[in-house]
Formats: C-alpha cells, sequence, structure tokens
C-alpha cells in the first residue's frame, strides 16, 4: 500500500546550508585560522586549508544544488575577507560575493544570508573580541555595510549563528578560540551576541530598503539558534531533571525569549549572571532560524554532564540520530510567535547508511509539526558538501555531496542522500519517489 504523500506549504524554502570558512578555504585571516596552526586542537591535525575550495568552485557547487531542486541556499559572508582592517574593505572581496550571489538568482536559489558564522577577523579577535563592547559596534557597521552593499540582491539576513554556542564552546569548554574556560566570561558574550543581533536587526532595516525578490519585503531579520533537546538521563532523579531544567533555560530559553522581550537574563550556577534590558533587542525577530541535530541526556554530579541515551541510533561523530527531536525543537521555537525557518539539520555519516532514511523522517517530523499547527518556512540542509567540522576537522561528513580533500580538482560525489533530498525538494512533498529512493 502506497504511504501517505505529504505535502507541504506552497512556496516552501527546501535547500542546504554551509558557512565561509568551512567551505570556502584559504580564510587566513580570521582567529580560527590562526587557531587551527595549534597542534592538538583539530582533530587529525588538518586545518581548514583549502576547504573545498568553494571559493572557486560555487558556481558549480549552485548548479548541484540547482539540478536537485533546491530552491534557497544558506551561505554566510566572511567579514574576515571584507574587512580585512577595521574599516577597510577589499574591493575583491566584495565583488566575490556580487558574483557569488548572482550566480545564487540565476540558478534560482533565494540567499539566506548569514553576517556572523564562529569566525572573526584578527583585529577583532586582538581587540578583545566578543568580551569587548566595541566588537558589538564593529559588527553593527560591518552589517551597515553588507545591507547597503548587498540589499538589492538579498532579503534574507541571518544576523549571527548560535550564539550559545560560540560563547560556550570558546569561553566555557574552551574548545575553540580565543579557548577560555570562565562562565561569567561565556555569560558576556553570549549577551554581547544578543545585543549585536538587536542592533543588527535595526540596521538591516534601515538600510536594507529594496526588495530583492519582489515579495514586498526588503528585509527579513532572523538569527540561527542552536536548539538541542536536552533531558534528564534519570527521568526520576531530581538533580537529574534539575540540572538538565537549568541548562536548558540558559542554552536555549534565554537565548530566544531575548530576542523577543529584549531581556537578556543569563544565569549559571556559580558565574556572574547577566541581567541587561535592550530596547534594540525587543521584538527584533521576523523569523527563528533553528538548527536541530541532537538531543543530550543530562546526568548530575559527573565530570561527562552529557551522554547519549542507551541504545541511541548514533551518527559519526557519537550524536545522537533522533527526528522527533526536530518536531519538538520547532514546536518549542513555534512558541516566541515567530514563523521558524530551519537553518540547520543534518547527519554525519560519510558513508551515507543513516543519512537517506534521516532525511525522509527529518522532514516527516517537520511535517508533524506543522500539522500540529507550526507555521514553518523552509528547511536547510547541514549540508551541501562535506566540509571543515571545526575541532573535528575532516571527520564529521555532513554533505549531500562528497568532497575528496586530497583531490580538490575532482568533481564532488552525489550521495544517495542528494536524491532523496531531490526528490523532496522536486515534488515540496514527501511522496512515495523520496521513500523508494532511500533504498534499503
Ligand atoms: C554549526 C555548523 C556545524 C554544524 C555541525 C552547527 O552547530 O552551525 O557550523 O558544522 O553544527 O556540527
Amino acid at each position: 500500500m502506497p504511504a501517505e504523500r505529504l505535502e507541504f506549504p506552497a512556496g516552501f524554502l527546501w535547500g542546504a546550508a554551509t558557512s565561509a570558512h568551512q567551505v570556502e578555504g584559504g580564510n587566513t585571516c580570521n582567529d580560527w585560522w590562526r587557531f587551527e596552526q595549534i597542534p592538538g586542537v583539530i582533530r587529525g591535525g588538518r586545518g581548514s586549508g583549502d576547504a573545498c575550495r568553494h571559493l572557486e568552485r560555487f558556481d558549480a557547487d549552485f548548479a548541484l544544488a540547482q539540478a536537485d531542486g533546491h530552491n534557497a541556499h544558506r551561505l554566510s559572508l566572511e567579514w574576515s575577507r571584507l574587512e580585512p582592517a577595521r574599516g577597510r574593505f577589499d574591493p575583491g572581496a566584495v565583488a566575490h560575493y556580487h558574483e557569488v550571489l548572482a550566480s545564487l538568482r540565476r540558478r534560482g536559489l533565494t540567499p539566506i544570508v548569514t553576517l556572523h558564522h564562529f569566525t572573526n577577523p584578527l583585529w577583532v579577535a586582538d581587540a578583545g573580541g566578543w568580551e569587548a563592547r566595541s566588537t558589538v559596534d564593529a559588527f553593527e557597521s560591518f552589517v551597515g555595510f553588507c545591507a547597503r552593499e548587498y540589499g538589492h540582491e538579498v532579503d534574507w539576513w541571518c544576523t549571527v549563528n548560535e550564539p550559545e554556542v560560540f560563547a560556550f564552546r570558546g569561553w566555557s569548554e574552551g574548545l575553540w578560540p580565543p579557548a577560555v574556560r570562565d562562565n561569567s566570561r561565556a555569560l558576556q558574550v553570549l549577551a554581547h551576541q544578543l545585543e549585536a543581533h538587536g542592533r543588527a536587526y535595526r540596521v538591516l532595516h534601515s538600510e536594507d530598503r529594496i526588495d530583492a525578490d519582489g515579495d514586498g519585503l526588503a528585509a527579513r531579520v532572523g538569527f540561527a539558534k542552536h536548539r538541542v533537546q536536552l533531558e534528564p538521563l534519570r527521568q526520576w532523579h531530581p538533580l537529574d531533571q534539575m540540572q538538565a531544567f537549568f541548562e536548558n533555560r540558559v542554552f536555549n530559553e534565554a537565548v530566544e525569549q531575548a530576542t523577543v522581550t529584549g531581556t537578556v537574563e543569563l544565569s549559571i550556577p556559580g558565574a556572574r549572571s547577566v541581567l541587561r534590558e535592550l530596547p534594540e533587542l525587543k521584538g527584533a525577530l521576523d523569523w527563528y532560524g533553528l538548527n536541530y541535530y541532537t538531543r543530550w541526556m543530562v546526568r548530575s554530579l559527573q565530570p561527562v554532564p552529557h551522554v547519549v541515551r542507551p541504545g541511541a541510533l548514533l551518527n559519526d561523530l557519537g550524536w545522537e540520530v533522533w527526528p522527533t527531536g526536530l518536531q519538538r525543537a520547532i514546536l518549542a521555537a513555534g512558541r516566541l510567535g515567530r514563523p521558524v525557518l530551519v537553518t540547520e539539520n543534518g547527519v554525519a555519516d560519510a558513508t551515507d547508511r543513516l543519512r537517506p532514511r534521516a532525511i525522509v523522517e527529518f522532514a516527516e517530523a517537520m511535517h508533524a509539526a506543522i500539522a500540529d499547527g507550526a507555521n514553518v518556512l523552509g528547511y536547510l540542509h547541514w549540508s551541501l558538501l562535506d566540509n571543515f567540522e571545526w575541532n573535528d576537522g575532516y571527520h564529521g561528513r555532513f554533505g549531500l555531496y562528497g568532497v575528496d580533500f586530497d583531490d580538490p580538482e575532482r568533481p564532488r560525489t552525489r550521495r544517495r542522500s542528494a536524491e532523496v533530498f531531490a526528490r523532496i525538494a522536486r515534488a515540496n512533498a514527501i511522496t512515495d519517489e523520496a521513500r523508494a529512493a532511500v533504498g534499503e
């Protein structure tokens, strides 16, 4: 018996997401590049280097997305390329991103443009990075520049990517630059990123007055939130429950609520709390960008507080593949009263053994959330290509297309996942044809 055909709303966005530093190659002027040179910080010892050489190959890469029926693409503008020194914009880099945006438009891919995806120009990092308030000012002027320069080509702006991941990885866990381990400083950084989002929201709306796609809206501004699902490992254990509750509060709820209420209220036991009213942040959200990957089970009083659920299906990085979590995350995000755009979701799976099925199941979970009343605008799969996976180097392979990092001239390898995704995107529905392409 054929399974049900599950339709998505008209105009739904289907595409993939990338970030500049992870795919372009040669981003030598940012803090990540410098960090990658420290022995031992990147798994396998290989830094971003040439990455996917997407800097040169972007048009051919977008051709793959176009051929697969994508109608949108999320990318980021590399701040360190565009503004290698404070206030000095590089004309070659500025022209490059015009070419990138023109290629997307030619290929019918709506650009969703992220302005901060983890990396910082060296001059920003060396002037105190995101602990310094001057960085919020510097970011605001960078955003103003981008709005004026690219506003006629871009309507969908994503200000900052995962401010909570950025702050905790770099300033609490010490795994990312600047490798600090201090929760109080992490909360400061998070507050500054939220403030930066609020200011960017205002600047984008005032400086981008040109409606690029003719839908009557010149700028639609959101941010991308990593909404991990956190649950007590032992459901009955009051300390596990409490820890899961407080982590969820600071990592998920406090961050997302700030973008609507304008109140930044962040606290972690033992750290200096932050309480700030930011008028520019109040109501600063046209859409909620949801990055969803996994759930972690939280256990109290343990050196490793997050573990996977016993018996869970795991991806190559040891993260649980749990599609129901996407439905829950969408519904939780939707409580803010803004439409949700899934800005990232994917599976690290070098051999493509899990991803084809996961794509169908993630789409089903998203469909279920819509049936439950969520307003979902689209879905951007992480990622179009295998790419530089931060600390995990080239170990986490998230691409619909495989990349041969030893032979940069080789064409990308199309995975079965790309076909499954293409069938869903072309039909704007989960069909029997898409399910058949899972091919198990
Ligand atoms: C980030 C991406 C990253 C992905 C997979 C997200 O947290 O935005 O840059 O590659 O997760 O780890």
